[in-house]
């Protein structure tokens, strides 16, 4: 237990290190490409839900929709 801690402290003082500066040529990715989601509908708006909360958006609005609207 006394281990866990002592982890969760150094995680803890890790994370509070600000972030290094880029790598030449590094480039940042957009968090919604990560957390986009395919199109979950029937031609209306998307029926996904993130956390309880519906999407609703258009399916055109989506990067990625299901194999079956292929
Ligand atoms: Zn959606």
């Amino acid at each position: 237990m006394t281990d866990l801690l002592a982890r969760i402290t150094d995680t803890r003082k890790a994370l509070e290190k600000a972030a290094p500066a880029p790598l030449p040529g590094q480039q940042a990715i957009p968090v919604a490409t990560i957390a986009d989601h395919h199109y979950e509908g029937r031609g209306g708006p998307c029926e996904a839900e993130w956390f309880t909360v519906p999407c609703g958006k258009h399916r055109d609005a989506h990067e990625y929709i299901g194999v079956e609207d292929a």
